[in-house]
């Protein structure tokens, strides 16, 4: 594995990061204090990179991952190591906008996993929000209640969703409903609802602690029917396959997510280095039992940091390849986001009053960090995962 971000992914992060510099940073207090308003600045952005990604062979902005053939078994660096070090550099400038820019939604991500052909025309172009958490049901998704009942050519949906990011301005929603509760599992498919069907209701927007330049929604379906080629995957209830299908979708996600964490780490930390400038002296050769505690806080923090950033790129790397990567999927995001709630914590810590004031964003990205060890899987619940996989057991014999 080289270690190097690949030359070919230079303009991609070169980009992002004058992305995070010029339209993310300027407006990101506007939008943290103006909840529920939508930054108009990310229009302009979203043409770019529907631009960029044109003839492209990876995907720019968001979460959105394009599928690679590998035939020749050779190894590529594709769709998701570009994602991953794109939306680093985004979330270098703000989280809460990265989730906001058009057409880059969680559920994008899920309809190019496992899309066929015909809905990869049909929705490429869509900017697709992801809906699993219901008022019941969270980190246990196979609790889900939503029901999707065949009805000729048509799924009918009944049930509640929330905490929907994108929920809003989206304009398709990734739907996960069950077609049997009694079956479990297996019975969970997702479905692709279009804004606007009939029956499908937006009742609720979310006032947050963190990223709230990013819209979050609570939709309520209310016999809505879908047509049956929108169940995205096979409409087959596969018992033996149970939960595969829809959840292989959090490998691509999860080290997404990671990267949101690590750049937002990697602000916390350059801003405190800057604030703290004239009173440390990083030289990285003075031994660390002979520098300032401060300054050993800080090579702590940039070890965590790029810990977290390989083990991202690893899992990513691994997803690109085709290699199930459901651990380092979840050890990468288990320890980037621990490590950067952590730390952007203790940049607020050792900027002091500084790192308190409204005049800074520290206070604003550790606030903003904490939703990252939350949604797309809670830390506990990466563990668990990790342990399952270490251990070889399945989801029944470790809960
Ligand atoms: C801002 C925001 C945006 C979101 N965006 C989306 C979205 O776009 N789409 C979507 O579907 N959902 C979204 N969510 C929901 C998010 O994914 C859930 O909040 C998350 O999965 C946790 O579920 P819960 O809140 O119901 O907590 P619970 O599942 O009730 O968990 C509560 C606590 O118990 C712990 N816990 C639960 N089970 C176990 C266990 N077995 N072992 C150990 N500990 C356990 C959890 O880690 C957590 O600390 C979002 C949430 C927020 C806040």
């Amino acid at each position: 594995m080289n270690l190097e971000v690949p030359s070919k992914f230079k303009n991609i992060q070169n980009f992002a990061l004058m992305a995070a510099k010029t339209i993310f940073r300027p407006v990101s207090r506007k939008y943290d204090v103006e909840e529920h308003t939508y930054p108009i600045e990310l229009d302009l952005l979203a043409a770019g990179l529907n631009g960029m990604n044109e003839g492209s062979d990876g995907s720019v902005g968001g979460a959105a991952t394009k599928k690679e053939k590998i035939d020749d078994g050779s190894v590529k660096n594709g769709g998701n190591m570009a994602n991953c070090i794109n939306i680093q550099a985004m979330c270098y400038g703000d989280v809460g906008l990265l989730l906001s820019i058009p057409g880059q939604g969680l559920g994008n991500a899920a309809i190019s996993a496992v899309a066929n052909p015909a809905q990869l025309e049909k929705f490429s172009k869509s900017w697709a929000a992801m809906a699993i958490t219901e008022p019941n049901c969270g980190s246990d998704s196979s609790a889900i209640t939503t029901s999707a009942r065949k009805e000729g050519d048509f799924y009918v949906l009944n049930g509640e969703k929330i905490y929907i990011t994108a929920g809003e301005r989206c304009n398709v929603v990734v739907v996960w409903a069950t077609l049997d509760k009694e079956i479990g599992k297996a019975a969970i498919k997702s479905f692709v609802v279009e804004k606007g069907t009939p029956g499908m209701e937006l009742v609720r927007l979310e006032k947050k602690m963190g990223i709230r330049a990013s819209d979050t929604a609570a939709i309520v379906f209310t016999e809505c029917k879908v047509p049956a080629e929108n169940l995205l995957g096979s409409p087959e209830i596969d018992v033996k396959k149970g939960f595969g299908g829809v959840m292989e979708t959090f490998d691509n996600t999860r080290p997404f997510v990671a990267s949101m964490a690590n750049g937002l780490a990697e602000a916390a930390i350059e801003r405190t280095k800057e604030l703290l400038e004239g009173k440390i002296n990083l030289d990285y050769k003075t031994p660390i039992n002979n520098v300032k505690s401060v300054e050993a806080e800080i090579y702590r923090m940039e070890a965590e940091y790029e810990a977290a950033r390989l083990l991202t790129l690893k899992a990513a790397w691994m997803a690109d390849n085709r290699k199930p990567n459901s651990l380092e999927a979840s050890v990468c995001k288990a320890k980037a986001a621990r490590i950067t709630n952590q730390l952007s914590l203790k940049c607020v810590e050792l900027a002091s009053s500084l790192g308190y004031s409204y005049n800074e964003l520290l206070e604003k990205w550790s606030r903003d960090s904490k939703i990252l060890d939350i949604f797309e899987g809670t830390q506990q619940i990466q563990q668990l995962i990790i342990a399952r996989r270490l251990l070889q057991k399945s989801s029944a014999e470790l809960k």
